[in-house]
């Protein structure tokens, strides 16, 4: 799994990924794979929509939903649930944890701990192939604004 610096993407590397995962490479689909890669902010489909639109002209909030899903189905990104109210994207696709803050909504990364690894790797004769661990609460800066 490819870690989150902020590296940049060129479009042979994503182009090779997307077929690795037996997703046919389009010029569309190769721009929204960059911007998860390179923005793993848990955006919306709405905020990748917005951030696209104006470079790619023929984009519609429904491609870029349905390409979202298309990534999910093919391990290429993660779709988190942790709020039910609103559901958002994740292009990191290494094992962390979330966590949401009930005051501003911003969702965090956060490791996850060596015993969740354990129990994933061992449930004797079970295979764990997807792992999600939500934490909700009160960030740091809210918190300040609190106290
Ligand atoms: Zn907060
Ligand atoms: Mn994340």
């Amino acid at each position: 799994m490819k870690e989150n610096t902020n590296k940049n993407y060129t479009t042979a590397e994503l182009k090779m990924e997307l077929e690795a995962a037996g997703v046919r490479a389009t010029a569309q689909r190769v721009a929204i794979l960059k911007f998860m890669r390179e923005n793993p902010v848990h955006p919306t489909a709405d905020v990748v929509y917005e951030a696209l639109s104006d470079t790619i002209g023929s984009l519609s909030l429904t491609t870029v939903y349905n390409t979202l899903k298309l990534f999910v189905e093919h391990g290429l990104v993660l779709m988190l649930t942790i709020d039910d109210t609103f559901r958002c994207f994740d292009g990191n696709v290494a094992m962390h944890a979330h966590f949401m803050c009930r005051s501003c909504k911003k969702i965090f990364d956060m490791p996850v701990p060596d015993e969740v690894r354990v129990f994933a790797g061992n449930m004797d004769g079970f295979t764990a192939d997807d792992v999600q661990l939500y934490v909700k609460g009160v960030c740091k800066e809210c918190n300040k604004k609190i106290s």
